[in-house]
């Protein structure tokens, strides 16, 4: 299906795709050109920072497909996935007003047509942080992320540095399968306020969602300690800021290396390291981190 439209005097065209089928002949000329494909997988319910992974594929691709599918191998409970919020047809708006040329909107069945029973083991990675707190959610994310590089043969895939251990893993799961995909990781988009982007929240109650400043001002506080406080004494920090507050849970605070996501006992001058948050503001779970680099 087309989409056309003009908007502040600009005409807008898109296609959205609902099949592997349909997106492979789509694409075809543009491989056999050489062409560059940018590619940038959400979960929909786009927000500024979804668009700037679009802004960034536009600047240098030919051309630019995004995806909207909310993976439910990813999520370790029903009841989270069936809060996901999803518009497709904003969505489609918004990234048309971007300049993306193509979505790729598949139902679970065309991705899933039968169980994936694949495993994916990253070194460790996949264990640590949000691995423990969501048992085989980045199992799901390693399936559905390789069933979309498939699907789309992109020169350039773009992730957000907001999902930071997400990222570690798609960079081992591309060496992995020995793709030939470039890796392209951007910044984390903020509200005015501190609070990173996320489609989940939509989801905050208005009481939390004034509270939930707090995450990246205590990672900022974080980032400013590592320069004379000893990891420990910084980690004891974030658990009594939280342990003291009415309305934020702290599910876990974590400083660990930028590439297999260790946690570390010192800070170094060689290592780049990276503070890692995870937070309940009510029922919705909230993540973030800060790069320290001393
Ligand atoms: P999601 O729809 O949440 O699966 O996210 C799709 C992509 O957008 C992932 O690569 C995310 O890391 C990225 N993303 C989500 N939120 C932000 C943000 N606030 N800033 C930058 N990128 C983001």
């Amino acid at each position: 299906m087309k989409i056309s439209f003009f908007a502040a005097s600009k005409f807008y065209q898109m296609q959205i795709c609902k099949t592997k089928l349909e997106l492979k002949q789509i694409l075809e000329p543009f491989i056999r050109e050489g062409k560059l494909i940018g590619f940038v997988p959400t979960m929909g319910a786009l927000h500024l920072g979804h668009l700037s992974l679009i802004e960034e594929s536009v600047k240098i691709n030919d051309i630019t497909i995004s995806s909207v599918f909310v993976n439910p191998t990813q999520f370790n409970n029903s009841d989270d996935l069936d809060k996901y919020p999803s518009d497709l047809e904003k969505d489609v708006a918004m990234l048309a007003l971007k300049g993306c040329d193509y979505v790729f909107a598949p139902n679970a069945d065309e991705m899933y047509p039968e169980k994936d029973e694949r495993q994916f083991y990253f070194d460790g990675i996949e264990t640590r942080m949000e691995g423990e707190h969501r048992p085989w959610h980045f199992n799901g994310v390693a399936q559905i992320v390789s069933k979309l590089f498939a699907a789309v043969p992109a020169t350039n895939a773009y992730f957000g540095l907001k999902d930071f251990q997400q990222l570690a893993i798609i960079k081992h799961l591309v060496k992995q399968l020995s793709l030939d995909i470039n890796i392209v990781s951007c910044p984390t988009i903020r509200e005015k306020d501190g609070l990173a982007m996320s489609s989940r929240n939509l989801l905050l109650k208005k009481e939390f969602r004034k509270q939930a400043p707090l995450i990246y001002s205590v990672l900022k506080e974080v980032k400013s300690k590592s320069n004379h406080e000893s990891v420990e004494k910084i980690k004891e920090f974030v658990e009594t800021t939280f342990g003291n507050h009415e309305l934020l849970k702290l599910e876990y605070f974590d400083i660990v290396d930028d590439t297999m996501l260790k946690p570390i006992d010192t800070f170094s001058k060689e290592q780049t390291s990276i503070g890692c948050i995870a937070v309940w503001a009510g029922e919705v779970r909230l993540i973030d981190n800060i790069q320290i680099n001393l």
